[in-house]
């Protein structure tokens, strides 16, 4: 993700309220995907100023901004149905019993992660910040079962993706319970963002492939998505790991079904696009996104994952990026690049990574 900075000259987050140096509020566009700094008032308004000064914004605040989603975004000004809630706060279909303290805070974490996920999304073309039809069906259930909560109704959530209701277990935003399932997994990586973005990915394999003519060119990078997913996933979590996965898949569980394998690479994608543009805009890399460049984009990201496991290691932390990945998961990488920048839609031209800020700016970035 880019930098932000607040009008003081103060580096301020994606997920901040307000400026901890001068106490303006923040907020985020989706329309301009940028942080502006600024001033609430009456009525859900939110005041902001350009660069000059000249010219003052008016934007309407997202309603959750005082609840416990903590949501910092505006709502579009091409909005058309006068929703009072912003882009992302309008596809939680279900919340767990907010009457119970953690729920509060797993809504918190997981609205926070929804966000960042949505925003890429926003970055990449394939969503609008309008919504609309781009994000047609798209739904989020969080639900809580008896492991977490002994007066849930439901045995066991499982997170998963039907028809664009995208369900995640809410005791996923616990630190333990991610914990204790990630040793019971036996992964290497899993966290809440990593969920968002592999459901996500389940709901745009439904976008961009399951239409006329598109299956073939999948099947021959993923194989064929028909084959029997109960089937699949019952032997994989008999069986375990396939032989030699890692030549072929970039995560074991990948290697369940070509559908998961479609999700697990979307994720990484994902996970690559928001970390590369981190590094360049920290001056961690140099690199200059230009089109149809997936060669360079990809050798820049091993250069920069090996950056985060050295500093990792010298703090004594676990390594961030457990992942090797084989030429054959670097072509389904490469599919999935092709097939976002042929995806779109909105005119100025799709750009992985934005552009290194040389300096902090005086006013929102
Ligand atoms: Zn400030
Ligand atoms: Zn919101
Ligand atoms: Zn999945």
């Amino acid at each position: 993700m880019k930098r932000f900075f607040c009008q003081c000259g103060q580096e301020v987050f994606f997920n901040n309220l307000y400026c901890n140096q001068c106490a303006r509020d923040l907020v985020y566009d989706p329309s301009a995907r940028t942080l502006w700094s600024g001033e609430l008032r009456k009525g859900y308004q939110f005041y902001a100023h350009s660069n000059s000064g000249k010219n003052q914004y008016v934007m309407k605040i997202c309603k959750n901004r005082f609840k416990e989603a903590a949501c910092n975004w505006v709502v579009s000004s091409f909005d058309e149905d006068g929703s009072s809630v912003c882009l992302s706060c309008r596809t939680t279909q279900t919340e767990p019993d907010l009457k119970l303290r953690k729920n509060k805070k797993r809504v918190r974490l997981l609205e926070m992660a929804k966000r960042r996920m949505m925003a890429a999304l926003l970055d990449l073309k394939l969503i609008s910040p309008m919504g609309g039809d781009s994000i047609k069906g798209l739904k989020f259930d969080f639900l809580e079962d008896k492991r977490s909560n002994p007066k849930s109704e439901i045995e066991h959530v499982l997170s998963g993706h039907y028809q664009g209701l995208i369900t995640i277990n809410v005791a996923e935003a616990d630190e333990g319970f991610l914990h204790v399932m990630k040793e019971q997994m036996g992964e290497k990586y899993r966290t809440l963002l990593g969920h968002f973005r592999h459901e996500i990915g389940h709901y745009f394999w439904c976008r961009l492939i399951d239409i006329p003519g598109r299956h073939d060119a999948f099947r021959q990078v993923f194989g064929d998505e028909r084959a029997d997913y109960g089937e699949a996933l019952k032997k994989y979590y008999d069986m375990g790991l396939q032989n030699r996965w890692m030549s072929r898949f970039i995560t074991p569980y990948a290697g369940s079904h070509p559908h998961e394998d479609w999700a697990e690479t979307w994720a990484h994608y994902l996970h690559m696009v928001d970390t590369l543009e981190t590094a360049v805009s920290y001056g961690l890399s140099v690199y200059e996104p230009k089109k149809n460049d997936f060669d360079d984009w990809f050798a820049e990201w091993g250069k920069v994952a090996q950056v985060m496991t050295a500093l990792n290691r010298s703090l004594g932390l676990m390594d961030p990026y457990p992942f090797s990945i084989s030429e054959v998961v670097k072509g389904k990488l490469r599919f999935i690049d092709e097939l976002v920048e042929s995806s779109g839609k909105l005119p100025d031209n799709f750009k992985k990574t934005a552009p290194t800020p040389t300096a902090p700016k005086p006013a929102s970035q």
